[in-house]
């Protein structure tokens, strides 16, 4: 049992949280938020975005450069959300903080949580290195946050 409860993706813990409004359940990490060693949050959700909504994908970097305010996160339709991600991820950090939390561990890929590797903005599936929102600022936090063990 670690001393702190270290976070986790909220959809990786079972909650129906994705854009597509399904989880990603990793049955280990929802026994780990059962058992108490582990908090679930979703930056999307805590950013009053809907669920379901459509896809987004970061546009003209990574997650640093959406809160430098030099790229954005747009969503299928057009439309730039960057505001309700930063404000989301700002929440969850907050969350990190109260709790003296140091380890995240978060779903891959996501515009929110992807660690290391994310989509490229197209649309189209393709991947670039970099990190999602949360990622970047959880990091910045000098939080250690790493990507799912599941796939
Ligand atoms: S923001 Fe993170 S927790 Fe929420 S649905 Fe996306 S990947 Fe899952």
């Amino acid at each position: 049992m670690t001393q702190h409860p270290v976070l986790v993706s909220s959809c990786l813990a079972g909650i129906p949280c994705r854009y597509n409004g399904k989880a990603k359940t990793d049955p280990a990490i929802a026994e780990a938020v059962a058992r108490g060693e582990a908090i679930a949050a979703c930056a999307e959700e805590l950013g009053e975005l809907p669920t379901p909504r459509p896809p987004a994908e970061i546009v003209g970097g990574d997650g640093n450069d959406v809160l430098e305010g030099h790229a954005a996160v747009i969503d299928i339709n057009g439309e730039d959300i960057s505001g309700q991600f930063v404000a989301g991820a700002q929440k969850v950090a907050d969350i990190v903080q109260r709790r003296g939390i140091t380890e995240a561990i978060l779903q891959d890929r996501s515009p929110s949580c992807g660690c290391g590797t994310i989509y490229d903005g197209s649309h189209t599936g393709k991947l670039v290195a970099g990190d999602g929102v949360l990622a970047a600022l959880l990091k910045r936090r000098g939080v250690n946050v790493s990507g799912s063990p599941a796939k």
